[in-house]
């Protein structure tokens, strides 16, 4: 909705562009100027609840920076190698650098059509891939998936859901069904006792955040687990820190204690799960599930009391669970997943107001992209694709062993998000095509061979999906000349024989609801600006949407939620203390308020950098000797960090360390190898052993 203030000064409803949280936004915009002055939350807003963090309230900047891509680029050597396509846009190309040439859109994507026909009548259809779309809107992410699949032929689409929430799809689609929240955040307000596990909530959803404090200050009961002592312990009845790599470990813990004491809500198993008693009989018998194993666990050893403590109260009250990435980027992230929902199904903590499951995605849209089929192994709506393609990992094999040949990229910073960064590197020089469409020069942007600038979310209409599956209709806040993702497709999709004949984002919406029918059918532009301000959530009907999902039944097949028991392996850190061997150290990375991923947006405004200029490495006080110099690297097999500022803190435990890994500089992926979700691939960010070299001043 759009409200004129002043002459040329009106306020823009819309959704902010960075977190999954999606926060409803008013914009003040300087019509005349064309340009955003202030954002605030909705006065009343359903989700910002009339507050946005420092990200939503000033990081706009980037809108009008001058860094921004505003003509398309082709790199001088891509064409040297090309003749026939520098002769076919000859016209069309300026001197930009010594590396660039300047384009019009035509043009740049006439070159990349003509590669793609090369590559594909070269290496065949499945030469090629799709990456990315989590930050663009829905109507984007479809057309990007559906090009690739109808048009080229190629299965190959996946987005940075990757290196995020792929396990908690994976896990909670083979439990009950459904990959995505079962309730909205509202529910925080509503529930008797909140796990939150592995989620640093009040920087990187702070918004949802905020709800836990007041919930929290109002009395509800928090259970909250992290490698480290973060701001919501503070808040929390139970502080748990835990070791490395224990999430599955702790989670069958609490399982056991609950069945160990009959806690489980015997009615409910009976009716609405399967596969109980062989669960039960596998926890009872796993050598790890007593949580006085703890007992032995030198320096955790209070989390062999705790943890019955918090299975108790969870068991017995209406309870949530809400997980961030500090579950799923491990190799055990599926099966952790699977263990939060296992607790949800004993004890009949699903389905209702203020009990269920909820994961916390993270960038404006990763919901969306998901939904949209931006996977290699869902189309929209999570049907079976006809051909079931790569996932990145597998497709940066592809690269090296030269059967990918060229990489379409929508936003995904590939060479700075994802892990071992020396191999995709490797990788990316085996390309014969690397096309990106980005706001900026971002890392991958600066390795392409043709650059498209695309608008922001603050410039175009379309669709984003939050953490909570709401669905919500954006309006663009400022007028630009620039293409939409999906304009820039249409144009690669003609030129590559595809006739789907979409004029507007809402003409693809359309083909969405036709498509995606069990999510989507109801959810008209109509209809969605109709609930600007609350959201509406998916499954959308012309009836309304679904605020609480599984009240009657799952969403599996047969409708039945099911136990799949995954023991936990001794591994790791815990295996180190018992055996007396912790004696490197074991990293864990995050996310801060201030910076949004790979800063691309975040870095162009003076208060989001002045918080955070670069990523700093906490390192327990007890530790300093290893540390006697101001700066250190940090170095495993795949290789190492750039020098690092340390910072000293009681806030890690010793032998653990903390950063972000927010500043292109930092290479902090770089250490990262390609251990992995041993079922969906996504990179084990949350720990990793170091070697500290001291870097002399
Ligand atoms: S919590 Fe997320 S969606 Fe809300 S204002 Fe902050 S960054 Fe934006």
């Amino acid at each position: 909705m759009t409200k004129k203030v002043e002459n040329d000064y009106e306020v823009i409803d819309s959704v902010c562009a960075y977190c999954g949280v999606g926060c409803d936004i008013a914009a003040h915009v300087d019509t005349k100027e064309n340009k955003i002055k202030k954002i605030f939350a909705h006065p009343d807003g359903a989700t910002s609840e009339g507050k946005l963090c420092i990200k939503g309230t000033y990081g706009y900047d980037f809108v009008d920076a001058k860094e921004r891509l505003r003509t398309p680029r082709i790199r001088k050597s891509f064409l040297e190698k090309n003749p026939e396509i520098k002769e076919a846009i000859s016209d069309s190309i300026t001197e930009l650098d010594d590396t660039w040439y300047e384009t019009d859109l035509d043009a740049a994507t006439t070159a990349g059509a003509m590669k793609l026909k090369e590559i594909q009548a070269t290496y065949g259809e499945k030469s090629v891939c799709s990456l990315g779309g989590a930050r663009t809107s829905c109507e984007s992410a479809y057309y990007f998936q559906k090009f690739t699949r109808d048009t080229l032929n190629s299965p190959h689409v996946d987005n940075c859901a990757r290196v995020c929430h792929s396990p908690s799809l994976k896990g909670m689609r083979l439990t009950i069904g459904e990959g995505a929240a079962s309730n909205p955040f509202d529910d925080i307000y509503k529930t008797e006792f909140m796990i939150v596990m592995g989620s640093n909530t009040t920087e990187a959803h702070p918004i949802v955040g905020n709800r836990m404090i007041k919930a929290a200050q109002k009395g509800t009961p928090i259970a909250c687990f992290d490698v480290r002592e973060i701001k919501l312990h503070r808040f929390s009845k139970y502080k748990a820190v835990t070791p490395h790599e224990s999430n599955l470990l702790v989670l069958n813990m609490l399982a056991y204690t609950i069945i160990t004491e009959e806690l489980y809500h015997k009615d409910f198993i009976k009716n609405r799960t399967k596969n109980f008693e062989h669960f039960k009989e596998n926890i009872l018998n796993d050598p790890y599930a007593n949580p006085e194993f703890f007992r032995e666990v030198e320096g955790y050893e209070y989390l062999a009391d705790m943890l019955p403590e918090i299975a108790r109260e969870y068991a017995t009250k209406k309870s949530l669970i809400l997980w961030g990435l500090g579950i799923t980027e491990h190799v055990d992230g599926s099966y952790a997943v699977m263990a939060i929902v296992h607790l949800a199904l004993m004890t009949g903590n699903i389905g209702k107001d203020g009990a269920g499951v909820m994961p916390l995605r993270g960038q404006t849209n990763v919901q969306g992209a998901c939904d949209m089929g931006m996977l290699p192994y869902y189309a929209p709506d999570y049907t079976a694709p006809k051909e079931v393609g790569l996932m990145t990992p597998q497709l940066v094999d592809g690269m090296l062993d030269g059967t990918i040949k060229g990489v379409l990229n929508i936003g995904e910073d590939l060479t700075h998000i994802h892990p071992n960064i020396n191999k995709i590197t490797k990788a990316f020089t085996n390309l014969d095509l690397i096309f990106v469409q980005e706001l900026f020069m971002t890392d991958i942007a600066e390795r392409a061979d043709i650059v498209v600038g695309v608008k922001s979310a603050y410039e175009k209409t379309g669709i984003y999906i939050n953490a909570m599956r709401k669905v919500h209709l954006s309006t663009p806040l400022v007028h630009s000349d620039l293409p939409d993702d999906w304009e820039v497709i249409k144009l690669l999709d003609e030129k590559m024989g595809g006739e789907f004949g979409f004029e507007t984002s809402e003409d693809i919406w359309e083909d969405v609801r036709k498509t995606a029918t069990n999510r989507f059918s109801g959810a008209s532009y109509e209809m969605l600006r109709a609930n600007e301000k609350q959201g509406i959530s998916w499954p959308i009907t012309e009836e309304g949407g679904t605020p609480v999902l599984h009240r009657e039944d799952f969403r599996t097949k047969d409708g039945i939620g099911a136990f799949r028991y995954h023991g936990y392996k001794l591994s790791g850190m815990i295996e180190e203390i018992l055996n007396n061997k912790l004696t490197g150290y074991h990293l864990t990375t995050g996310r801060i308020m201030a910076h949004y991923n790979n800063s691309a947006q975040t870095k162009y405004t003076e208060n989001l950098m002045k918080k955070h200029k670069e990523d700093v490495l906490l390192v327990h006080e007890s530790d300093s000797a290893d540390f006697p110099t101001e700066r250190v690297i940090l170095k495993t097999e795949y290789g190492q960090t750039n020098p690092l500022k340390v910072k000293f803190t009681d806030k890690v435990r010793p032998k653990t360390l903390y950063t972000t890994f927010h500043h292109v500089d930092s290479k902090l992926n770089n250490i990262f190898g390609d251990k992995s979700d041993e079922l969906i691939m996504t990179a084990a960010f949350k720990s990793i052993q170091v070697d500290v070299i001291t870097v002399s001043a």
